[in-house]
Order: structure tokens, then C-alpha cells, then sequence
């Protein structure tokens, strides 16, 4: 199928933008790189009736980095991230996990504001963005807001931003020398939207232990600090005990099911991942 007509609009500014949706009563949408709304405006499950380009938007393809953090506009495509063309603030595990999304042609189009946007559950950067404790910059008509990663993804396929809101830019803190991480997903293919998702973070000098658990029917469960490290020691010890039968419960996932199982397996590489080499910082 071909998707219903629509208009096209290729603003000079973010004012722009914004002012093109605010005006398009809620039938205009932000356009990335079309690799989630080109197919669902094809099948007709989103018929908009305006397009607003955001690839065309400096404020979205602009990358800073501070002593701090570092921060990725909007547009910039899993590609450049897996191909360290902007700076990774984790020391390579974005590289790494850009570099499992999808297959290269949709990363060479694929945004990480749009994956955000998009908010699938089973993708990648709605889970790991929370990990990293990330915060978006997200502009409307009545300004500009911040908003956490935690309270990003309010249910599947929904996120915080209003309709006519647009996500700016991503700010990740940057781990330190001495932060372990670890993220692991369970595909059937290298490629395919994840099943089931598991990743830690034991930063020291930041005093951060955090875990999440994600590819559920909702937005990811992050546990803090004690939580965190309680569920870590357990999964050390090789079984899945009561505080990660606990933690899946909270997810969602129910127990003696197949996503249960993939989650466990999951659980259990992440945290082997993490004490290995691989999850160590450079
Ligand atoms: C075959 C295939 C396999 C895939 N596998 C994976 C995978 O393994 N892991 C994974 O994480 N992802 C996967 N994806 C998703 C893909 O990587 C894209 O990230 C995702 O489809 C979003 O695409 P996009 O950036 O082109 O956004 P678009 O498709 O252009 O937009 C998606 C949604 O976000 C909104 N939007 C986009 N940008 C903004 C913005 N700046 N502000 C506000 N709203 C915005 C749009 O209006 C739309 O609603 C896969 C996709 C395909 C087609």
C-alpha cells in the first residue's frame, strides 16, 4: 500500500517547526528517518496530514560534549553513533549497541530521537537511555522542557511528549574511568527487536548502581542503588532467586512463561557481562 497524502514541511527553525504543528491540529507529525512512520503511513495505521522535517533542523544534528555529559541532537542516525562519529559518553557501549539495531540501512536513516519518540518497548534506546540516566530537551509552543529518561516511555508506543512537542536532544552523563556496564539483549536474529533486555551500571565514582530491565509490555523497570546491588549479588550466585523473581514481577513479566525464561537469561548475561572485560571502561 502507499500511504495517504500528505504536505511536506522543511522548516529553517525550530520556531518553525513547532508553529507547523501547532497548526496542523494535532494531523502533523515529526519526521525523522521514516523508518518507523514511513511503514506505518504505507499500511495506513498513521495518515497525517503534514510532515514536519526534522532531519532538516541544525538544533537536532548538533553534538557537544562538557566536562559532564554528552549530548546528541535528535537526528543524529544509529549509524554515526556506531560509527563514533560523535562522541560515546560510555566509553563504547553505544557504539555497541547501535551497532545491533536493525541492519545498516536502517541505521543509516533510524534516529535516536525518533527510536525515543517512537517509544517501542522491544528497541533499544528507550531501554538504555533510562540506564544512563539521560535526560531529553523537548521544545513546544510554550517553550522548552526536560524531562528524565525514567519518565520518558509512559506505556507502548507512548511517550511524554505532547503532539505538538519535539524532542531537541538527548544529554547522557559520562561515565567514569572506573563504571562497569553491561547490556544485553536476546534476539532470534542479530538485528531484530529485542525479547528480552537486561543492563547494569556499577559507577563508583558517581556512587550509581542501577539496573533495567526492559522488551516488556511497557516502559523499562530501573531499580536504584541498594535494590540494584542486592539484585547483582543474586545474580552472581548463578540462580534466579526471590529479588529477581521480584524485579520481573514488577516488570510485568509473568512467571513460568517463555518471556519469563528469556528474561532471566538475560538478567543473568547482563551481570556476567558486566564483571567480564567487555564491561569494564576503557
Ligand atoms: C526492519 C527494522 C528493524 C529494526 N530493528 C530495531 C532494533 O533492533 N532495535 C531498535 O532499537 N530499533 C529497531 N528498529 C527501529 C529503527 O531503528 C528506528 O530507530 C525507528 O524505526 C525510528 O525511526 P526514525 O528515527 O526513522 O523515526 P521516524 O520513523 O521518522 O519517526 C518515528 C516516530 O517518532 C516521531 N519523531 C521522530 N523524531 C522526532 C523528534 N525529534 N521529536 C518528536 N517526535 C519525533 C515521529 O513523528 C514518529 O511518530 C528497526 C526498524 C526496522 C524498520
Amino acid at each position: 500500500m502507499k500511504s495517504a497524502i500528505f504536505d511536506l514541511a522543511n522548516p529553517d527553525s525550530l520556531e518553525q517547526a513547532v508553529s507547523a504543528l501547532s497548526q496542523s491540529l494535532s494531523m502533523g507529525k515529526v519526521l525523522a528517518g521514516g523508518q518507523s512512520l514511513g511503514p506505518m503511513m504505507n499500511m495506513r495505521l498513521a495518515q497525517p496530514e503534514l510532515l514536519v522535517n526534522a532531519t532538516v533542523l541544525k538544533a537536532l544534528r548538533h553534538t557537544e560534549e562538557t566536562a559532564q555529559a554528552v549530548i546528541l541532537g535528535a537526528a543524529i542516525t544509529h549509524a554515526e553513533i556506531e560509527d563514533g562519529r560523535v562522541p560515546d559518553p560510555t566509553g563504547g557501549l553505544m557504539q555497541k549497541v547501535a551497532s545491533g539495531i536493525a541492519y545498516r540501512a536502517v541505521r543509516n536513516r533510524g534516529t535516536l530521537g525518533g527510536s525515543l519518540a517512537h517509544a517501542d518497548p522491544a528497541a533499544d534506546w528507550i531501554n538504555l537511555m533510562p540506564l544512563l540516566n539521560a535526560t531529553m530537551r523537548v521544545v513546544g509552543p510554550t517553550g522548552t522542557r526536560d524531562i528524565e529518561a525514567a519518565q520518558w516511555m509512559i506505556g507502548t508506543f507512548t511517550s511524554a511528549l505532547d503532539d505538538n512537542e519535539i524532542l531537541i536532544d538527548v544529554s547522557i552523563p559520562k561515565l567514569s574511568r572506573q563504571a562497569c556496564r553491561s547490556y544485553y539483549k536476546i534476539n532470534r536474529k542479530p538485528g531484530e527487536f529485542s525479547e528480552a533486555t537486561a543492563g547494569f551500571l556499577v559507577d563508583p565514582l558517581r556512587d550509581i548502581c542501577r539496573a533495567v530491565i526492559g522488551a516488556t509490555d511497557g516502559p523499562p523497570l530501573s531499580l536504584e542503588n541498594e535494590d540494584a546491588k542486592a539484585l547483582i549479588t543474586e545474580l552472581r550466585s548463578g540462580r534466579i532467586g526471590v529479588l529477581a523473581d521480584h524485579a520481573l514481577l514488577r516488570a510485568g513479566i509473568e512467571k513460568d512463561t517463555h518471556s519469563y525464561q528469556l528474561h532471566a537469561v538475560a538478567m543473568q548475561r547482563a551481570v556476567a557481562m558486566l564483571d567480564s572485560e567487555k564491561g569494564k571502561m576503557i
